[in-house]
């Protein structure tokens, strides 16, 4: 006898908790505030009421919640339990005991003795994952300890949960080499799987029926493995493991996309049931993908149709999720969201300061569940059986079409008069002899915007937004910040200044604050990594600047030194990125819409004598599609709207913008279409190896490749500081070539910066002495 599959589930959830409850016990226990017995007490609690409170929302069925709760991150937990990252500790070893969490977190934040695990971005998203590396001499074996108590913890509170491991696939896929390795990790696909079928086995002792399996690197282009290999990949692995003799049957699912070569790849691979993205995003990148689906999953797989979108923020159109549902022509499907919910805040019930009509087009996980109850619901017994919650998704539908707080005529009509406006600016030859005037010296220094933001600057702003501090004692705050900033640039002898950003709480934030058609939440966090969560801003509109951002701060840091200040932007493509974005445009829309409304910005900041500006671009890498066919099509949008900001001015104006990644390599074209001055780059932890990417290229402009690695605390010496000068001045000209740190100084302490930028003016110094 095997349970069938649940007619509503979830393939994932946050797990912060709703009040960052983990969050907390995390940084508590990290400090030493908590032992490690009350660290796991609570997150028992925050999983068994989770567990409680989405059976509540109507996952009640047997295996409808996924069991998704990590310490840290569900990569390196299924890294773990397969043996692809050897565990310190015995497999006799309690779990939660202090040296296993102790184990546990070195590898997650590293010690005095050994670096974490390196960190990126988990597929398109803002989630980040740490990267497990393969030795040769690794051989895999299956430690299932931590799934089954996960399991059996949850069944002692009366829920039959389903375990979720990364898929063998995805996971190798993901998995770089160790230094000196010479085999690819997907090449030992085979050893891997029989690992996997070792935990499948177990689970399956333990009377498991349904196990979840990801497999995310199936909708993305993997540099390197080209499609076909991956789903034959695919086809291999799940072909052992369903002739797995005792095992829970298979559940795969496929977030992020539509499935291309691994369509059928799964779908004849002997698996139970396939998870698919169908949610509205998808479905208008590739209208062909349920009808694709409907002809090529057989009925013998459990089709899990993920319409409800896991990733963003709306409510759901019930009814044209339901006729999608209905038309994938099968008896039965399973209803569920497209990805992890991990990537939305809990609810949006907690808000209490949203403005009403956007509170009531909004769905966060909670009620993303609620919508997939319903639509469960609907598919057995029509829509009748669920009338209140369609009523309420069409009156949505409905009021958001024809809201004027979405819809504003003269930033359309703005907008679409500059349709055809590339965003150039004159000619680099005529820019540079303009810029002249700026009297810019060789090897110029400057600093990336930020500089750190101590514990009263943080006091300051939080005081005013609770209204214990008045516009004008704000003000003043600020501005004896900026002076102090201005200050130590003086002392220190640097040559372009920046105001210190002391009035942002967050690059992307400050301005969606300053800005018409974005909102902000009071507790809508996700997670980004580890304890680290954001709270991305929701926009929901056409985007118009009502009135001047910056520019009063840059003009009062203007006025306190003779040197020249550099006004300070955040990019459309960087807002983007960082927000939950519009689903009823385009995003290049609103990319455009965003350039046209700092475009305002940097004409009131010229207009006030700013004659440099920088318009960060760190995310422009980040929101690069997974396929590769998608590529140069976002290229193409994303650069324009970065160009927009600055089409109009004049060419003694000098326009910077700043990348937060050093390998400039795939789109070094489009960074060039940038058509900046000037670009700082993150480039110290690499080595300058940035360098040989732009002389392959040919790249003209100003170019700042960040010599200070501000994501340590470490003092760089004048010396290494020299050499590195040294080494980009084999690659680049002195009157091209700008001396900065990486990024911005926000998160380090003041003796550091001082101590670093001392030591980069120094250098700078020697090596002009000895030219
Ligand atoms: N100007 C910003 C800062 O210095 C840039 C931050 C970033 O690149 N992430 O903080
Ligand atoms: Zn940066």
């Amino acid at each position: 006898m095997t349970t069938p599959f649940p007619t509503a589930t979830i393939t994932g959830y946050p797990r912060i908790g709703a009040r960052r409850e983990q969050k907390r016990a995390l940084e508590a226990y990290w400090a030493g505030r908590i032992d490690a017995a009350d660290f796991t007490r609570s997150v028992h609690t925050l999983r068994i009421d989770t567990y409680r409170r989405l059976a509540q929302l109507g996952l009640g069925e047997d295996y409808a919640i996924p069991a998704t709760y990590s310490h840290y991150d569900h990569v390196l937990d299924t890294a773990l339990a397969v043996g692809l990252i050897p565990a310190a500790t015995e497999d006799g070893t309690d779990a939660d005991s202090a040296s296993s969490l102790e184990d546990y977190f070195a590898l997650a934040r590293g010690t005095a003795q050994c670096p974490p695990l390196e960190m990126t971005k988990w597929f398109d998203t803002n989630y980040h994952y740490l990267v497990p590396e393969l030795a040769e001499s690794t051989t895999f074996t299956a430690h299932p300890k931590q799934l089954l108590s996960l399991v059996a913890e949850a069944k002692a509170a009366g829920h039959l949960v389903r375990p979720v491991l990364v898929g063998p696939v995805t996971l190798l896929a993901l998995t770089k080499p160790a230094p000196g390795a010479t085999t690819l990790p997907l090449d030992r696909l085979d050893e891997f799987t029989d690992v996997y079928r070792d935990i499948l086995t177990a689970l399956g002792d333990a009377g498991v029926d349904w196990v979840q399996l990801d497999e995310p690197a199936l909708v993305a282009d993997i540099p390197g493995v080209p499609d076909a290999r991956l789903a034959e990949a695919a086809r291999r692995s799940y072909a052992t493991l369903a002739t797995a003799v005792v095992r829970p049957q298979l559940f795969v699912t496929t977030p992020y996309g539509s499935l291309d070569n691994g369509l059928p790849a799964l779908a004849e691979s002997g698996i139970d049931a396939l998870g698919v993205d169908l949610s509205a995003a998808t479905r208008r990148i590739d209208p062909d993908y349920p009808r694709r689906l409907a002809a090529t999953v057989p009925t013998s797989v459990r089709l899990v149709a993920g319409v409800v979108d896991g990733r963003n923020v709306w409510a759901d159109d019930l009814v044209s999720s339901l006729n999608v549902l209905t038309g994938l022509g099968r008896e039965s499907v399973s209803v569920s969201t497209s990805t992890s919910l991990l990537h939305v805040p809990y609810t949006v019930s907690q808000e209490t300061s949203l403005p009403v009509d956007v509170a009531s087009w909004l769905s966060f996980a909670e009620e993303k569940v609620t919508e997939i109850e319903a639509l469960a619901a609907a598919l057995t017994c029509g829509p009748e059986a669920r009338l209140e919650a369609f009523n309420r998704a069409d009156r949505v539908r409905r009021t958001r079409a024809s809201s004027t707080r979405v819809h504003n005529a003269e930033v359309a009509a703005r907008t679409a008069a500059e349709a055809s406006n590339d965003g150039f600016r004159t000619d680099a030859a005529t820019r540079i002899a303009a810029q002249e005037s700026l009297g810019i010296p060789d090897l110029p220094t400057t600093t990336i915007g930020s500089f750190p933001q101590t514990a009263e600057v943080r006091r300051a702003r939080a005081d005013h937004r609770s209204g214990r501090l008045d516009a004008a004692a704000y003000e003043q705050a600020m501005r004896a910040e900026i002076d102090r900033v201005i200050g130590l640039q003086e002392e220190l002898g640097l040559d372009i200044f920046v105001h210190g950003e002391p009035e942002r709480n967050d690059m992307v934030q400050y301005f969606a604050e300053h800005l018409d058609g974005f909102t902000t939440t009071e507790h809508g966090w996700v997670q980004s990594y580890g304890s680290r969560c954001t709270r991305p801003p929701i926009l929901f509109g056409d985007v118009s600047r009502p009135e001047p951002i910056t520019v009063g701060w840059s003009d009062f840091a203007a006025s306190r030194t003779s040197r020249p200040v550099k006004g300070m932007l955040t990019g459309p493509v960087t807002i983007l990125a960082w927000s939950f974005v519009r689903d009823d445009v385009d995003l290049r829309v609103s990319a455009d819409q965003i350039g046209l409304a700092l475009a305002d910005e940097v004409a009131d900041l010229e207009a006030a004598g700013i004659g440099i500006i920088q318009v960060d671009e760190p995310a422009l890498r980040e929101l690069l599609p997974l396929r590769s066919r998608a590529r140069a099509e976002y290229l193409d949008w994303s650069v324009r709207a970065f160009r927009l900001v600055s089409a109009h001015v004049s060419p003694q104006t000098q326009i910077h913008t700043h990348l937060c990644y050093s390998e400039f390599g795939e789109i070094i074209e489009a960074i060039d279409a940038l058509d900046a001055d000037v670009t700082s780059i993150e480039a110290a932890r690499s080595r300058m190896e940035v360098l040989d990417d732009i002389d392959g290229f040919g790249f003209a402009r100003g170019i700042g490749p960040g010599i200070y690695d501000i994501h340590s605390p470490r003092v760089p010496s004048v010396e290494e500081l020299r050499e590195l000068i040294e080494a980009a001045l084999e690659h680049v000209p002195a009157h091209r070539l700008w001396i900065n740190p990486d990024c911005g100084l926000k998160t380090r302490d003041y003796p550091e910066v001082r101590a670093s930028l001392a030591n980069l003016v120094a250098a700078r110094q020697e090596v002009l002495e000895s030219a």
